[in-house]
């Protein structure tokens, strides 16, 4: 009988745990993510992008056309690599904090004989997608959004980025790199590395990278079909980050790739791109609950409540909803009364003082959807 209660009591905590992570919008967010492949293939046909190369020039102009058509403002962060320029692109959306950053990396060069489709076309399609469906969410904090050029002559972007743009006031919460994220065809791709920093140069950032890696797998268990297994971070753009002591995570192909890595048959052909999408609406759920969704879960904004003032009863009226869980708050914020109830039936009035109330209702897994105000009066 104990063991059941127990069994009874941990189901409902769970429950609350994996409540308060689930929101709608990040959900509604996740399923407009679209036309991975075609994305991929553009990139691909640019042909090998290695730094100093026209390619690379002009994927960097097809990335600044298509985030300013986004109507974000683009930053070309220049460097030099022995005689060539590089360099990294950079955009913001800012959120109601504008010092507190997460960033989210991703490089846009190849290797000199490579198309890059997956190293790394999937990780610079994965930031095009998440710059297109973040730029419509209010968030907490903001968000920066970072092609590095000249990862793969040494993490150089990365390496002048932090040294000398990254603004050292900056409050950087994590450093989100998006790299090679696959899938093989033809192999098990139901799988998804989820990278932490397990030492490397800074040991104070080690347990902050753990959390944020542990939260990223279970964003993955909760918005994708993946399933999530843990790494070490190594040899990418948020190695620069790390070693300045700032909290990094990351993301990366879990299939072997390595017959098609680095060489002219890193193409679209050679990736299972279903995996590669869910990947990449991980990416996106990700970074969007790192920042914080302010609205975190506006199901619908149809909601009507009367008889206001109510004396005894009361009923509600809401779009999209059988069953929501209300909760009364009065005038300090301070809650009062909550009852989980069925849309449109005869609810009594909580036992409470007359006054002016709050009315707050949500999904049964406690998502916000609305608010009025109710005044109570017998
Ligand atoms: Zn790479």
């Amino acid at each position: 009988m104990q063991k059941v209660y127990l069994l009874i009591i941990l189901c409902f905590s769970v429950n609350i745990v994996l409540a308060q992570r689930y929101s709608p919008v990040i959900a509604q967010q996740v399923k407009k993510v679209a036309n991975i492949p075609e994305k991929l293939l553009t990139y691909e046909d640019f042909g090998p992008k290695f730094t100093g190369s026209l390619a690379n020039s002009l994927v960097n102009k097809w990335l600044t056309t298509y985030y300013q058509n986004l109507g974000y403002q683009v930053v070309q962060d220049s460097f030099k690599v022995r005689n060539q320029w590089a360099s990294n692109i950079i955009i913001e959306k800012l959120g109601a904090d504008t010092s507190t950053w997460v960033i989210v990396g991703a490089h846009y060069d190849s290797v000199t004989d490579s198309y890059g489709a997956n190293d790394n076309g999937s990780g610079v399609v994965a930031t095009m997608e998440i710059a297109r469906l973040i730029a419509e969410i209010p968030t907490q904090l903001s968000v920066r959004i970072i092609n590095f050029s000249a990862e793969e002559q040494g993490l150089l972007g990365s390496e002048h980025y932090v040294a000398n743009t990254l603004n050292p006031n900056d409050n950087i919460s994590v450093m989100l790199n998006l790299d090679q994220l696959g899938g093989t065809r033809y192999q098990d791709n139901s799988k998804i590395t989820c990278e932490r920093d397990e030492g490397n140069r800074v040991s104070t950032n080690d347990e902050m990278s753990f959390k944020k890696t542990d939260t990223l797998a279970q964003i993955f268990r909760d918005y994708t079909v993946l399933e999530p297994v843990f790494g070490p971070a190594f040899s990418t753009d948020y190695m620069p980050f790390e070693k300045n002591g700032y909290v990094i995570t990351g993301i990366y192909q879990e299939s072997d790739y390595s017959f098609f890595s680095h060489s002219l048959s890193d193409r679209v052909f050679n990736m299972d791109t279903d995996a590669t999408s869910q990947v990449i609406q991980g990416a996106l759920a990700a970074s969007l609950y790192f920042a914080r969704p302010l609205d975190n879960g506006s199901v619908s904004s149809n909601f009507f409540l009367f008889p206001n003032p109510a004396k005894s009863n009361f009923h509600f009226l809401v779009d999209g909803q059988d069953k929501v869980l209300y909760k009364l708050y009065n005038s300090i914020g301070q809650e009062v009364a909550s009852e989980e109830v069925f849309v449109g039936t005869k609810i009594p009035v909580p036992s409470v003082s007359n006054g002016l109330y709050t009315f707050s209702i949500y999904t049964i897994e406690e998502s916000y959807i609305n608010s009025t105000k109710l005044i109570i009066a017998r």
